[in-house]
C-alpha cells in the first residue's frame, strides 16, 4: 500500500484504530519532507496539504506586527544551502536533508578556513550519527547542522559556504478550522506547524488533529471544536491576540505533540491544575495495554500551552504527548523520522484524544434508584451481560462503584477518579445500569 498518496482520513465503518492510525501516518508522511519554519513557504505548503482534508481558514500577520511583547519576524525564504570541502566535494547539502541548514539562517556566500567555519557547524558528539535540529529565529546567525562522525573527518583547508536564504518583509501564517457544535463554547486543539523534517515533533500532531477534524465532520457535538495549526510561540500568541475578545468561549483545550511514538502517554496539566480537561485526561487509557497517562503538573516550559496558560489568559489547556519532549534520543534530530512513528501508536493516541473529548461531551450524573443496600444484580439480567465481558471483575466493580457513588452528587468523572477505573468502563456500566432501570440520568455536567 502506498501510504503517501492516500488523501483522505475517512475510515470505512468497520475500520478500527489501526486503520485511522494508517491514515494519520500517511498524512504525516506527506508533511514530513517539507522544510517548515515559523514563517515561509513550508507553512503554506503544509496548510495546503491539510486543506485537502478540512476547510482550514488561513490567516496572515504582516512582518513587523506587534504581537503582545513580540514582533512578527521577517519571512524566511530558503532556496539552497551547501558546504563544499577543500577538494570541491560537497560535505552537506540542504537538498539531502532540510535539518542541514540552521533554521532561519541568514544568507552567506564565502570561502573560509576550517577554523573560521567550525563555530558555525552544529553537531551532537554524544549521538554522532544524527543531524541535530537547530534554530536561530530571532538573531542574525548562519550555520549548518551535521553528523558528528562526518564533522570529525573534516580536513584543514578552505571551505566554500553557500547559503541562499533571505529574510524579507512578508507574513507569518497560521490556520484554524472550526467544527460547529450545538453551542458556541469551544474546545481548542492545537498543534505547532513550524518544525521541518521531524516526524514525531510535530508531523504526528498536525496529522492526528487533521484526521480528527475530518472524522468529526459527520458527528454532531455539543461543544464547538477549534483546530489551530500555528508556528510555535509567535503563532499561538498571534492567534490569542486576534481572538482575545472571544477567549471566554474556550472551556477546554489540548496541545498535541509527539503523538506517534510508542512511549508514554504523558499528560501535563494546565496551569489551573484541576480543570476538567486535566481530570478527563487522567481518566483515559492508552493502547491495547490500557496504560494510564503519566501526569505532571504545569511548568512554564514546553509547547504552546505556555502561552494559553500565561497568567493574562490562564486558559484550561493541557499538553498530551506519548514520549515527553526532550526525553527521547530522537528528539530534535534526524532520527525523529518516519521510522520512529508508527501507525499503531498514532491510532492509539487518536483514540485517547477521542476518549478525552468523549468525557467532555458526555459526563453525566447517575442517580441510584435502588440505594438501600446493593441491588441483586442477577435479578436485572446483568450476569448474562457480564458473562461475555473479558474482564468480568472489572465490569462488576464498575457496577458497584456507580451504584454506590450514584447518590446524585457524583458525575461519572467523579466516580472514575474515585474508583481509579477508566471513564469508559464506568460509563459503560452506568449505561447498562440505566438501561435496566437501576440508575437515572440527572443530566450532563456543563461548565
Ligand atoms: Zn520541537
Amino acid at each position: 500500500m502506498d501510504l503517501t498518496t492516500d488523501a483522505s482520513c475517512a475510515s470505512e465503518p468497520d475500520d478500527g484504530a489501526q486503520d485511522i492510525g494508517k491514515s494519520i501516518y500517511a498524512l504525516a508522511a506527506r508533511l514530513y519532507p517539507i522544510c517548515r519554519s515559523i514563517t515561509g513557504q513550508g507553512v503554506l505548503a503544509t496548510l495546503d496539504i491539510l486543506r485537502q482534508h478540512i476547510d482550514i481558514d488561513v490567516h496572515s500577520v504582516a512582518s513587523g506586527t506587534q504581537v503582545f511583547g513580540w514582533i512578527a519576524p521577517s519571512e524566511w525564504i530558503v532556496r539552497s544551502a551547501s558546504l563544499k570541502g577543500p577538494c570541491g566535494r560537497t560535505i552537506v547539502d540542504f537538498a539531502d536533508h532540510n535539518l542541514h541548514v540552521l533554521n532561519y539562517s541568514i544568507p552567506v556566500h564565502a570561502r573560509m578556513p576550517l577554523g573560521d567555519l567550525k563555530p558555525h557547524l552544529h553537531t551532537l558528539p554524544e549521538q554522532s550519527d544524527v543531524i541535530p535540529y537547530k534554530t536561530a529565529y530571532y538573531t542574525d546567525e548562519w550555520g549548518f547542522c551535521m553528523r558528528h562522525d562526518q564533522f570529525a573527518t573534516l580536513e584543514e583547508g578552505f571551505y566554500e559556504v553557500s547559503i541562499d536564504t533571505e529574510k524579507v518583509p512578508g507574513h507569518l501564517t497560521y490556520g484554524d478550522y472550526l467544527h460547529r457544535g450545538q453551542v458556541e463554547d469551544e474546545v481548542i486543539l492545537y498543534a505547532h506547524i513550524c518544525h521541518p523534517s521531524l516526524a514525531n515533533d510535530n508531523c504526528s500532531g498536525l496529522a492526528l488533529l487533521t484526521c480528527l477534524a475530518e472524522s468529526m465532520r459527520s458527528e454532531s457535538t455539543y461543544y464547538s471544536y477549534r483546530f489551530i495549526f500555528a508556528p510555535g510561540t509567535i503563532g499561538s500568541l498571534a492567534w490569542l491576540q486576534r481572538n482575545e475578545e472571544r477567549l471566554g468561549r474556550i472551556k477546554h483545550g489540548l496541545v498535541l505533540s509527539c503523538v506517534g511514538d510508542g512511549g508514554g502517554p504523558n499528560y501535563k496539566r494546565s496551569r489551573q491544575g484541576l480543570a476538567m480537561i486535566d481530570r478527563a485526561a487522567a481518566c483515559v487509557r492508552c493502547g491495547p495495554d490500557n496504560i494510564s497517562p503519566t501526569l505532571s503538573d504545569f511548568i512554564p516550559y514546553g509547547y504552546d500551552e505556555r502561552q494559553f496558560c500565561s497568567p493574562g489568559f490562564n486558559l484550561p489547556v493541557g499538553l498530551l504527548q506519548r514520549s515527553a519532549f526532550g526525553t527521547f534520543p530522537q528528539y530534535h534530530t534526524s532520527a525523529d523520522n518516519l521510522d520512529f512513528i508508527r501507525p499503531e501508536h498514532l491510532g492509539s493516541s487518536f483514540q485517547m484524544v477521542q476518549d478525552i473529548l468523549q468525557i467532555l461531551e458526555t459526563n453525566w450524573t447517575p442517580l441510584n434508584l435502588s440505594p438501600k443496600g446493593e441491588p441483586q444484580l442477577g435479578q436485572y439480567g446483568l450476569f448474562s451481560a457480564i458473562g461475555g465481558h473479558k474482564t468480568n471483575s472489572d465490569r462488576v466493580m464498575a457496577y458497584l462503584w456507580v451504584l454506590n457513588l450514584g447518590d446524585g452528587a457524583n458525575s461519572l468523572l467523579d466516580i472514575s477518579e474515585r474508583s481509579r477505573m477508566p471513564f469508559s468502563e464506568i460509563a459503560a456500566a452506568a449505561d447498562t445500569l440505566q438501561s435496566v432501570g437501576l440508575v437515572a440520568n440527572l443530566g450532563i455536567v456543563r461548565l
